[in-house]
């Protein structure tokens, strides 16, 4: 009998094969979110560009004395620096250039001020509530590095900078095949023996979470012409194709036979796990085919395991977005056989609680989760107060 691979050879196998894509493209900042830096950005200006009043008060010009005579006003947006002399002061606005001669910028909560003359009722310090040019990002110096990952205050960093486009490593394209002729799209009615299509949608949306949208979902009926031709194509097209069940033994199950035709190299086939232990890996040429079972919770599980981290390595990720940590169990819960274990779980502040409906049929107990717990291959079963290891889910 084979003996299956474990759930940490499989990762293992996965990130050995999957590299960094080298496609870079230069892409609009405002459509840049999730995106990974291919080249360092340098400043091109300085940030703040000029000395910055850092609060509403008055710019002095302080030379010992603590009394100042008010000769004008400067707000945010003017491009006048009136000339001070010592002892003179302009009424500030933060954000506003602060006067070349002025040395102190003095918040208006700390002044007295009688007509056109201010006194000043705290110490003053030279320097304080000025941003000084360039404070934050020299001109020429790098703002941000190469893999830096542009989350939302990154973009907001590179908008402040000036910037309008960025160059970045490719997010990968991906085809989702789904088979089954049992499968309707939702909307329309339900002959007998027929269900709704799910896994296309749900891995769709899966992605989605990811941050990658260039997805295409292709349909194809059980059969090996079909199947060879529509993977053969997908394997052409797509830097990931996803393939949703017909990779188990049944009579009509034609997609490992097809992935063999059109010339797929096989990484691994069936993991020793639970739900989702007929799920195959493999490439042709620099592109890759994740074959996960048709059980909703199967393919999903798979796409948490593997998929992820596959598209993440892919798109020069440092971080997972399935996060993983150790938390006391709530309930018990004892495996058939020793396949390690997924199990759909939801942590409520410290602890994680199992939930009941773990089959792979199942979504509704996925649909209530927030995590899965991981039970190894040679835990058999754990009691309420155990340590066990959770995946964040990412949504
Ligand atoms: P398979 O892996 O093709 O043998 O399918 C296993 C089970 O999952 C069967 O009950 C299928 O009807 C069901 N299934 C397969 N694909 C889908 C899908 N796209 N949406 C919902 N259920 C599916
Ligand atoms: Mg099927």
């Amino acid at each position: 009998m084979k003996i299956l691979i474990s759930v940490e050879q499989a990762i293992s196998l996965v990130l050995k094969n999957v590299n960094p894509c080298s496609k870079t493209e230069i892409i609009d900042l405002e459509y840049a979110l999730g995106y990974v830096l291919a080249e360092p950005v340098m400043a091109p200006i300085n940030l703040p560009p000029f000395r910055q009043a850092a609060m509403d008060g008055y710019a002095v010009n302080y030379q010992g004395n603590s009394d100042f005579k008010v000769v004008g006003e400067v707000k945010a947006g003017d491009a006048q620096s009136p000339l001070l002399e010592a002892g003179q002061c302009v009424r500030i606005f933060t954000g506003a250039q602060v006067p070349d001669t002025a040395n102190v910028v003095i918040k208006q909560e700390a002044i007295i001020r009688i007509d056109s003359s201010i006194s000043v009722e705290e110490e003053i310090k030279l320097g304080s509530n000025i941003r000084p040019e360039g404070e934050q990002i020299k001109k020429t110096t790098v703002a941000l590095g190469k893999g830096a990952t542009l989350n939302t205050s990154a973009i907001g960093l590179l908008a402040s900078l000036g910037l309008t486009s960025v160059t970045v490593f490719k997010k990968p394209t991906v085809g989702i095949v789904v088979t089954g002729n049992e499968l309707v799209s939702g909307g329309q009615p339900l002959k007998t023996g027929q269900i709704y299509e799910s896994n296309a949608v749900m891995l769709n949306s899966a992605l989605a979470s990811l941050g990658i949208f260039q997805v295409e979902m292709l349909r194809v009926a059980d059969n090996f012409q079909d199947t060879a031709l529509i993977l053969s194509q997908a394997l052409d097209r797509y830097d990931f194709t996803l393939v949703s069940g017909g990779i188990s033994v049944g009579d009509y199950d034609f997609v490992g036979p097809a992935l063999n035709a059109i010339g797929v190299t096989q990484v691994f086939y069936k993991v020793k796990q639970k739900p989702g232990q007929p799920i195959f890996f493999g490439k042709k040429g620099d592109n890759f085919v994740f074959a996960l079972p048709g059980n909703p919770a199967s393919s999903l599980s798979c796409f948490y395991i593997y998929v992820t981290l596959a598209i993440e390595q892919f798109s020069h990720k440092p971080y997972s977005a399935v996060k993983k940590d150790k938390r006391v169990v709530e309930n018990s819960f004892t495996k058939t056989g020793s396949r390690a274990h997924f199990l759909k779980a939801c942590i409520k502040e410290e602890a994680v609680e199992i939930l009941d409906g773990q089959a792979s049929s199942m979504l509704h107990s996925f649909a209530l989760a927030n995590a899965l717990v991981y039970l190894p291959e040679e835990v058999d079963s754990v009691k309420p107060g155990d340590i066990v290891t959770v995946w964040h889910l990412p949504n």
